[in-house]
């Protein structure tokens, strides 16, 4: 009797993380849209959807900063096979090659990308935080998240759209994710 081996097949769970992009030196919309394309090119992430782009004021250690360049934001949802770790060093590489640089804290940058909440998962250590610590009190992660997911939740902390940042003025609609 000939014995048909089964193919080898990798078992590929993949989990949903939430993306935060923002961008406030150079052609802010080129590289926020040259970003969501990298991301997508990850090896083990699919993209899912893209918020619009929202405009808002830089944020300083001191509060609002109204002198320094303004940010373009955009949230994204993805479906990863990889896990935290390796999706923070490859958005980390994808700031690197638009040129970001570290100096000061919230200092202004190319991009920024921080992964906002990964599955479930809830963890703390000096690399990543899970959910993003600050997530919840931002206007510019929270509005255009909720606009591709209504139903959007923070682990440990519920429903996003309960949140006050949800119904704060502070961030303006620039460009409509229908006109991609
Ligand atoms: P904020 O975290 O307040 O948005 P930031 O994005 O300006 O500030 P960065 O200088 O980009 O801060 O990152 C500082 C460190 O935060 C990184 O070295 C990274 O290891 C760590 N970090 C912890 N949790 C996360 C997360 N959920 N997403 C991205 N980076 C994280
Ligand atoms: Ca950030
Ligand atoms: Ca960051």
């Amino acid at each position: 009797m000939r014995v048909v081996k089964p193919k080898p097949q990798r078992l590929q769970v993949s989990q949903r993380a939430v993306l935060a992009l923002g961008s406030n030196l150079g052609d802010r919309e080129a590289t926020l849209e040259a970003a969501v394309r990298d991301i997508g090119a990850i090896d083990g992430v699919h993209v899912e959807s893209v918020s619009s782009l929202v405009e808002s004021a830089a944020v300083k250690p001191s509060g609002v900063d109204r002198a320094a360049p303004s940010y373009l934001n955009a949230v994204m949802l993805v479906r990863s096979v990889i896990g935290p770790e390796q999706l923070l060093d490859a958005v980390n590489a994808i700031e690197d090659r638009h040129g970001r640089v570290r100096e000061e804290r919230w200092g202004d940058r190319t991009l920024d990308i921080d992964i906002i909440a990964f599955d479930g998962v809830q963890r703390a250590d000096d690399r990543l935080t899970l959910p993003h610590p600050r997530a919840a009190e931002r206007a510019f992660v929270v509005q255009p998240w909720l606009e591709i997911d209504p139903a959007a939740t923070l682990p440990g902390i519920g429903p996003v759209a309960d949140l006050p940042a949800a119904s704060d003025g502070s961030v303006r609609r620039v460009t409509n994710r229908d006109d991609r």
